[in-house]
């Protein structure tokens, strides 16, 4: 016997989440949150998938308590929220001046008097892949959402629509990450 067995199993705290909610120790369920705790091998790194506990059991896995345990996830919860935050407002900052040149492009066409079908599923395309760097859950809305201005309101809407992409990414670009 070796004085590492004394030690408390090792886990990094990642955070909460209200997904699950039986703890995968004891097995309540029920819970309101679990805590996920990822497994570390003895040089720290990352050993196997992320579990989850209750506090209560997380707490006794990390041989400290309930309060402890709270304050942690708290502190990851913040981290991993600051952490998304960041990814959006870069992928807004990459994605910004795309959708500027994009509208230029438009404008351009609209005023060379280029063929109006042809330029407006160009757009779509063209918006939909900007909306995608920011946002790629709303990647095929953005397309549709092209198309539909087109046949409302013809190029000059799809230049409205590009505008307000331009405010949103604008606003997201701008964000800052740690004020929430
Ligand atoms: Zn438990």
């Amino acid at each position: 016997m070796t004085g590492t067995d004394t030690k408390a199993p090792a886990f990094r705290i990642l955070g909460t989440t209200g997904d699950v909610t039986n703890c995968e120790h004891c097995h309540r369920r029920g819970l309101r949150k679990t805590v996920i705790l990822l497994p570390l091998d003895e040089d720290g790194a990352a050993d196997g998938d992320p579990i989850h506990y209750g506090t209560g059991c997380a707490a006794t896995a990390l041989r400290t308590t309930s309060y402890k345990i709270r304050t942690a996830a708290r502190a990851a919860d913040i981290q991993a929220t600051i952490a998304r935050r960041t990814e959006q407002r870069d992928r807004a900052a990459w994605a910004l001046p795309r959708l500027e040149d994009f509208r230029a492009n438009l404008a351009r066409r609209m005023a060379a008097g280029d063929d109006a079908d042809t330029v407006a599923t160009a757009h779509a395309n063209r918006l939909g892949s900007a909306v995608w760097r920011y946002a790629p859950e709303l990647r095929e809305q953005a397309e549709a959402e092209a198309r539909e201005a087109y046949a409302v309101g013809g190029l000059d809407a799809v230049l409205a629509l590009y505008d307000r992409h331009i405010a949103t990414a604008g606003r997201l670009s701008r964000l800052d990450p740690v004020i929430y």
